[in-house]
Formats: C-alpha cells, sequence, structure tokens
C-alpha cells in the first residue's frame, strides 16, 4: 500500500446539494460535447441534426452551464473566486501569445519528420529506406525530398499567419 493520507469515503447526502453537482456534471459534459464538435467540425458547420451552427448549440451548452453554476453560488455559497478569474484571464492572454511560435516549425523538426515517414513508407514495402540516418543516396531523391520540406514549412507558416493576423 502506498504512502500518503487517503479521504474516508463520506458521500454527500443532501438532495438538493446532488441534484445540482448532478447537473452540473451532466452540463458540463454537454458544453464538452460541443466544444470537441466545434474541433472537429468547426464553429460556423451547421448540424445536421439541429440545422443550427455549432457555435450557436456551444452558445447554448455556455448558458446552461452559466445557469447551473449561478444556483449553485446562490443556494450553496460556493463563489468563485475574482482574483483566481483575473490570474487565469492572464494565463491564458501569456498562453495564446505562445501559439504562433509554436506553429512555425523548424527545418530540422521537418526534415527528421520526412525522414521518419520515409523509413516507415519503406518498411511497409519491405525495402530498405534511401533515408535511413546515412542519408540520401542520389541527386533526385534528395532534392524531392528538400522541395516537401519547403512546402510543409510554407503551408504550416501560412497556418500560423491566416489564424492570426
Ligand atoms: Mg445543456
Amino acid at each position: 500500500m502506498t504512502e500518503g493520507k487517503i479521504s474516508p469515503w463520506v458521500p454527500e447526502q443532501d438532495p438538493f446539494r446532488l441534484a445540482m453537482l448532478s447537473k452540473l456534471i451532466e452540463e458540463c459534459n454537454e458544453l464538452a460535447g460541443r466544444a470537441a464538435r466545434c474541433i472537429s467540425h468547426g464553429l460556423e458547420q451547421v448540424d445536421p441534426d439541429k440545422n443550427r451552427p455549432n457555435a450557436d448549440l456551444m452558445a447554448d451548452e455556455m448558458a446552461d452551464v452559466i445557469a447551473c453554476m449561478t444556483m449553485i453560488e446562490v443556494r450553496l455559497g460556493i463563489t468563485p473566486d475574482d482574483d483566481r478569474i483575473e490570474k487565469k484571464f492572464e494565463g491564458y492572454k501569456r498562453w495564446h501569445a505562445l501559439i504562433p511560435d509554436a506553429l512555425v516549425i523548424s527545418e530540422e523538426t521537418a526534415e527528421a519528420a520526412a525522414r521518419e515517414h520515409d523509413r516507415e513508407e519503406a518498411a511497409q514495402m519491405g525495402e530498405t529506406s534511401p533515408w535511413s540516418d546515412f542519408g540520401p543516396q542520389d541527386t533526385d531523391a534528395a532534392e524531392w525530398r528538400g522541395g516537401r520540406i519547403i512546402v510543409m514549412q510554407v503551408a504550416l507558416r501560412a497556418a500560423a499567419l491566416r489564424g492570426f493576423r
């Protein structure tokens, strides 16, 4: 058995607390599901089952969660701390500022990814890859590989610029 403290099992009994907490879990999961759909299909895409854009449907779920949280705040006196909210906002701003840099792939990373892809492809075909750690073995192939790396870099930089202009 591991060292350290463990909490005894003392489940919540109050029916109003249970009702509010279970609804909070349900609504948070509905919001999470809609956020996942926005990632998979895009904010603007219309959900064929609901005939409304994913962003609108996510706004509905956000409203449900806010209503649920407000009810918990009023009825149970569990109040979010304003300083913590402010710190979260600041953290998100700093985190978002890092995203453009993360999207710019380095030449070494692109080259390593291309080499790995070639190795996997060759392994699937039962051949020895010309892109082993010893490097390319003919000039045409080397040029092709270099061109592919440039295409990858241009595509990634274009994506970064599109999103952050
Ligand atoms: Mg809901």
